[in-house]
């Protein structure tokens, strides 16, 4: 397994990655230069690779013994909030960089200054801050020509923005950095940024061969964590595809160079990778182990994917092997650490329409004063003129009053707009798994309050790679939709409908009784049954179904939700296209049966909410 050494502190903690841009060229001296200018250039070029001598240097100049011109001053006080934010203390760093920024009137220190502060500001949480940077980041780029620096820039701008999930603006940044990248450094690097924005957004592929290319270049380029970090990509992607062993071979070949990057992200990332390998080719034992080692390697204080994946696996692990107890200890971290990485994706999410929101009203508050401006001179050239100027001015004022009424009436709308986007699952405009979870919880207050029943459903369609496999994605997304489209034509208003995950949704029926249940849930199975038809595909699409009702398991979501899955399991194993009703007198024959599955891959719905 890949265990993380003595860890050096870097910037990489926070997953924003400075050192990826770390440019010993920039402020390289001439010949002719003077002490300080030196010194400032010898600092510069050993940032992070010698920690002490960049010390010793900073020390040196800020001693005072060395006069320094303003803008030397200015350059001496962006390496010092470097070394701060190096240290941690972000909070120091971003007041020095904000001086930097407001003070300096050279473009090419400013945006140096703005990428760091970004990136500062995104590993503190603070993410509309970033955002709002990243808008004067995006300002002074045009202004910048230094290469080094405009990489940097495109580089922050487009991993914040893959954090932000907005992945279309990510893609441009990586591919303006391909563009302009010459060195093999750059490509690599622009690279990376590239297949990392198509990696989380779901479009990865290793039939793409510029993906092994880029691995090569990373190579050659001397660029191990980088390498290492398209690796990982590789590795989740075969998993994804059934190629356990390839990614088992994958991820050991490179286990001495992953430890040797001392980079607690890649180390957990790569062992929680490998897990899921091991699980998927049945290996039980090594999976837990390097599960293990994932949570045991990962960021401090911090929730990331890997961790919540590490956490579920266990969870899995020990509930196959009947070990109860410790499954619940993990599911519990598993659900916390699941939570806190949601949390923050949509922390970052609504971040970014926030300062978007706000940069629009800002445009439009600006438009409406130059508007007033202009009435106010043409108010001026009239009463000079002295022609029924007053009349004139009061409808002119209106007019103005009327345009930011207007205004404040677009910008509110379009803020709601934003809102309900970010509650919906882009594909399907239903719920997304977030908002389904929270409506549900609160319909189930209600229902337990007024004790009324309400029963759970959960849907997984069956053999839904074949869909994909034999018609295309663009056709298995068709079909996802048609088959939303198909149940919502049953639904209720007061229904609560959402995507769990790819081809797996969730219904909570109020109002409804074990009794009531059966039919309705059968009317849903038959409606996805027909999709096909009517779309005239030559492959069946057909759903299987697990239901729980509060009669027998109670209000709290998730244990209807383990249930539904334990009665969905069932409903797979006994021959898919059907619906089971979990039966608590059966409770242990579920478990059995689960205990039965021997190592295959698993989704379990219930251990995602
Ligand atoms: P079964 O559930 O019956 O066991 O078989 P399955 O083939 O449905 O199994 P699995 O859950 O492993 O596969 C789900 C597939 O759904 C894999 C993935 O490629 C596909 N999928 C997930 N999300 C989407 C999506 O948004 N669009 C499309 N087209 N496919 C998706
Ligand atoms: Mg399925
Ligand atoms: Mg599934």
């Amino acid at each position: 397994m890949f265990r993380c050494g003595n860890v050096r502190r870097t910037f990489l903690y926070g997953g924003v990655l400075l050192p990826l841009f770390l440019v010993a060229a920039a402020f390289a001296q001439s010949p002719s230069v003077d002490r300080a200018e030196q010194l400032l250039g010898q600092a510069r070029a050993v940032e992070t690779s010698d920690v002490a001598r960049f010390s010793a240097i900073l020390q040196q100049l800020n001693s005072g013994s060395i006069p320094l011109s303003h803008e030397q001053q200015l350059r001496l006080r962006y390496l010092n909030a470097f070394q701060l934010a190096y240290k941690g203390d972000n909070k120091d760093a971003v007041l020095l960089l904000d001086s930097v920024i407001d003070e300096s009137s050279n473009p090419t220190l400013r945006l140096r200054a703005l990428s760091t502060e970004v990136n500062v500001l995104g590993l503190s949480f603070r993410y509309e801050e970033a955002f709002s940077k990243l808008n004067q980041l995006l300002d002074l780029l045009p202004q910048v020509t230094d290469k080094p620096t405009r990489l940097q820039a495109m580089g922050v701008s487009s991993l914040l923005y893959t954090e932000a999930g907005q992945y279309d603006l990510a893609a441009n940044s990586a591919d303006q950095m391909l563009y302009e990248g010459s060195t093999p450094g750059d490509t690599c690097r622009a690279n990376y940024v590239k297949l990392f924005v198509l990696h989380k957004s779901g479009k990865f592929s290793t039939l793409d061969p510029e993906v092994r290319q880029a691995v090569g270049i990373c190579v050659r380029a001397k660029e191990p964590l980088f390498a290492n970090l398209i690796r990982s990509f590789i590795a989740d992607y075969e998993i994804r595809h059934g190629q356990f062993k390839e990614a088992i071979t994958l991820l050991h070949a490179n286990a001495r160079t992953v430890r040797n990057t001392h980079y607690p992200r890649l180390i957990s990332e790569f062992n929680e990778v490998l897990a899921r390998a091991y699980w998927g080719s049945g290996d039980a034992t090594r999976a837990q182990e390097a599960a293990l080692d994932a949570v045991s390697s990962a960021i401090k204080n911090e929730y990331t994917e890997p961790l919540a994946l590490a956490y579920k696996l266990l969870y899995q692990i020990e509930k196959q092997q009947g070990n109860f107890a410790a499954a619940l200890d993990y599911h519990e971290k598993y659900m916390a650490a699941d939570k806190g990485y949601l949390n923050s994706l949509s922390t970052k999410a609504l971040a970014y329409q926030t300062v978007k929101q706000q940069v629009l009203a800002k445009k439009l508050q600006v438009a409406a004063l130059n508007k007033e401006n202009r009435i106010l001179q043409l108010q001026q050239a009239l009463s000079k003129k002295d022609v029924e100027a007053g009349r004139l001015w009061i409808i002119l004022l209106l007019s103005v009053l009327a345009f930011i009424a207007f205004l404040t009436y677009r910008i509110k709308r379009s803020q709601l707009k934003f809102m309900r986007l970010a509650r919906r699952d882009g594909l399907t405009g239903i719920y997304n798994r977030q908002h389904f979870v929270t409506e549900a919880e609160r319909q189930l207050q209600y229902c337990r309050k007024s004790t009324r029943d309400a029963c759970l459903v959960l849907i997984d369609l069956d053999h839904f790679k074949v869909v994909n496999d034999t018609f295309g994605h663009s056709t298995g997304d068709r079909v996802l939709k048609r088959a939303v489209e198909a149940c919502q034509a049953h639904l209720r208003s007061t229904d609560i409908f959402g995507r769990l995950g790819g081809e797996e949704f969730g219904i909570l029926l109020p109002e409804c009784s074990l009794e009531q249940v059966v039919g309705r849930v059968e009317q849903l199975r038959l409606a996805i049954a027909s999709v096909a038809e009517r779309d005239t595909l030559d492959v069946s699409v057909s759903g299987s179904f697990g239901v729980s009702a509060t009669e027998q398991s109670g209000y709290d979501l998730r244990e209807l939700l383990i249930h539904a899955d334990d009665a969905l399991y069932q409903a797979k194993n006994t021959g898919r296209n059907r619906a089971v009703v979990f039966d608590a007198s059966k409770g242990d024959s579920h478990e059995e049966m689960r205990k039965s599955r021997a190592g295959a891959p698993v989704v379990d719905i219930a251990d995602q909410v």
